[in-house]
């Protein structure tokens, strides 16, 4: 039975640990990630003085977040011996990029090596009214959903808070996202002129199960004074952790997806084996009670077409009916496969039958198209090459 992650396995998360002593001075500490409250302890700790601290904050904030700097030395607002000071207190660090791929359709994925050399990936997918950036919320995931590559992934932790907000930095690094230097509009660049106007959190790992993590970093994302991506344009996926459904309602309240996948319990035990410890029944449930649905914010069911297995006239029917009284999106994912996966994706013909069904209860165009295959850059086929790297280098060893 798949479980959270052992307190073991997770790393402290810099927004979680305690406010810092006088005389624990920071040391090229990551700033990504902190509250307000937590960069202003930290200026405390560096003895700027109480009336300044509100103040240093903002612009701190404002060139993290708003223009994105990468360097102390680049906040002229700021006196020069606080910025030095500050240089060698922190480091406005991202995640470093091991390697870009992109897609002949035009998606991109990054493997990002962290700190402690853990590799996570990111994915950009533009599309016509929209650019949507798919992050990571842990290095692989616990939980072993059968048709899933990132569970097969033994190598797991959670991502920290600056990691996570740390993917959306780099990608509007490598983006040219940012508005650049010269007197930004304080919300940063206008949703028009934006490459990513969308996040996901639909990479690598469970995000409820690094909650206060994936909270702060979207708060940071969400917030008009930082990165400023409205809460309607996030999505959080999840598997089905029920009891954290609805603090994640009303601590974050972004959008939601639901891995739905199948509509009986027998089958969803084996495909999202979560469903044995938190049934359809109580995952609906909770569905049903997230704060503010309505038919301008639905809950996404996404469902993956696996051929022979949960894709027959029956089983559309059922979906309907199952999801027939919560306002809801249902999004059909072609199986993408992986090497070694054990399941093909259903053919077109009976994916477009599922689809009629869904279509004629309401429901528009719930094909998701597939995009960067051919990067491995697809739902589900997201593993980083860690474990992989591990065993190949074990085989060059002298004998
Ligand atoms: N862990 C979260 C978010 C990441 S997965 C979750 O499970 O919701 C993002 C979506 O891709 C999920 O709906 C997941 O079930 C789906 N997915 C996983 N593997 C897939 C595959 N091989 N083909 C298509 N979709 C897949
Ligand atoms: Fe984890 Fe989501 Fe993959 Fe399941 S589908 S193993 S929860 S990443």
């Amino acid at each position: 039975m798949p479980v959270p992650l052992p307190d073991a396995m997770t790393m402290p998360s810099l927004s979680t640990q305690a406010t810092p002593k006088i005389g624990d001075r920071p040391h090229h500490e990551p700033l990504l990630g902190l509250s307000r409250d937590e960069l202003g302890a930290r200026l405390r700790v560096l003895g700027v003085p109480e009336r300044q601290i509100r103040m240093r904050v903002r612009q701190l904030w404002s060139w993290l977040y708003v223009r994105g700097a990468t360097d102390m030395a680049a906040m002229t607002d700021i006196a020069k011996d606080l910025r030095a000071e500050l240089g060698q207190a922190f480091t406005l660090e991202r995640p470093k990029i091991e390697t870009e791929q992109v897609s002949v359709d035009g998606t991109r994925k990054w493997l990002l090596r962290l700190a402690d050399g853990k590799e996570v990936e990111t994915v950009y997918i533009p599309e016509e009214d929209r650019g949507t950036l798919c992050i990571s919320s842990q290095v692989g995931c616990t939980l072993t959903c059968s048709f899933c590559h990132t569970g097969t992934q033994k190598l797991v932790r959670n991502l920290t808070a600056g990691e996570i907000v740390g993917q959306i930095m780099l990608a509007r690094d490598r983006l040219g996202d940012w508005p650049g230097a010269t007197a930004p509009d304080p919300r940063g660049l206008p949703d028009s002129d934006r490459k990513i106007t969308n996040v996901v959190l639909m990479g690598m790992g469970e995000p409820l199960y690094n909650f206060a993590n994936v909270r702060d970093a979207m708060a940071i994302t969400a917030d008009g004074e930082g990165l400023s991506i409205s809460k309607r344009r996030i999505t959080l996926s999840t598997s089905g952790v029920v009891p954290e459904i609805p603090r994640w309602g009303e601590e974050a309240g972004t959008m939601l997806a639901i891995s739905l996948h199948a509509v009986r319990d027998e089958l969803r035990d084996t495909l999202v084996p979560i469903n044995k410890k938190w049934p359809l029944k109580e995952l609906l449930a909770a569905c049903r009670a997230y704060p503010g649905l309505s038919n301008a914010k639905r809950i996404t069911f996404e469902y993956v077409m696996l051929k022979g297995v949960n894709d027959s006239i029956a089983d559309a029917k059922a979906l309907v009916r199952l999801l027939a009284k919560i306002p809801a999106k249902i999004n059909l994912i072609p199986f993408n496969p992986w090497p070694g996966a054990p399941f093909e994706c259903s053919d077109w013909e009976q994916i477009e039958k599922f689809a009629e069904v869904v279509n004629r209860a309401g429901y528009a165009s719930p094909v998701r198209s597939p995009r960067g295959r051919d990067i491995m850059a697809a739902c589900g086929q997201l593993k980083s090459a860690s474990v992989k790297q591990r065993a190949s280098e074990r085989l060059i060893q002298p004998a």
